[in-house]
């Protein structure tokens, strides 16, 4: 699996492009993220736009470069009504409306999706920072793509915004530390390969611990 890594803004969400293909999220610069996709492809060769969740910090762009490429937008069943909800999107903390967003592909717990080169991202549903967020797992090369489920370093996502849950978020993690993961590719901050395993288990217990 080729991953490249893209943020384009302080605020902005990571954006991972996968085997020329595949575009997990997307950030809010779409201007800076239609430069980068273009220092590694043509953008009409993009296929498909993966959200994490419905946050717009991680959503706003997709319209925008579907439109450019044709690409699908693909979505967790739970979290697609909440794209074009000003609130819930969180939208409104950033001061903006939310986007018009349609999805294409309604995503559900345990689908596969294929991305090129005989591999393909397993959908981990892991509510708690939304109530449709998701995880995607590739087996070849044991790589987790947690949007803001978790962080490096034991950090896990917030869940005091509309629509998040305290004990789902722990029992997502609680699903993510039976995987083998040799890399991480977060929603936030750097990718790392360094004993992930471990720095799941550390989520798992700042989740579980009571604060
Ligand atoms: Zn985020
Ligand atoms: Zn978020």
């Amino acid at each position: 699996m080729h991953v490249s890594h893209f943020n384009t803004g302080l605020y902005d969400a990571n954006s991972y492009l996968i085997n020329g293909r595949v575009l997990v999220d997307t950030g809010m610069n779409t201007r800076g993220l239609v430069a980068e996709i273009g220092k590694n492809i043509d953008i009409k060769d993009l296929e498909l736009i993966i959200l994490t969740h419905c946050h717009y910090d991680h959503t706003a762009s997709a319209e925008e470069i579907a439109r450019l490429s044709s690409a699908k937008i693909a979505i967790h069943k739970d979290d697609a009504p909440f794209l074009k909800n000003d609130r819930i999107s969180a939208a409104a903390l950033f001061g903006y409306k939310a986007p018009s967003i349609e999805p294409d592909i309604l995503l559900e717990d345990g689908d596969r999706l294929p991305i090129g080169n005989d591999e393909e991202l397993l959908v981990i549903h892991t509510p708690g920072h939304t109530p449709g967020g998701i995880c995607l797992y590739e087996e070849n090369s044991k790589s987790l793509f947690s949007g803001d489920t978790v962080f490096p370093n034991g950090s896990i996502g917030r869940t005091d915004f509309e629509g998040g849950n305290r004990s789902q978020l722990t029992e997502s993690i609680n699903r993510l530390v039976k995987l083998d993961v040799r890399t991480l590719y977060p929603g936030h901050g750097e990718v790392t390969s360094e004993d992930v395993n471990s720095q799941l288990g550390s989520s798992l217990r700042m989740s579980k611990s009571i604060f």
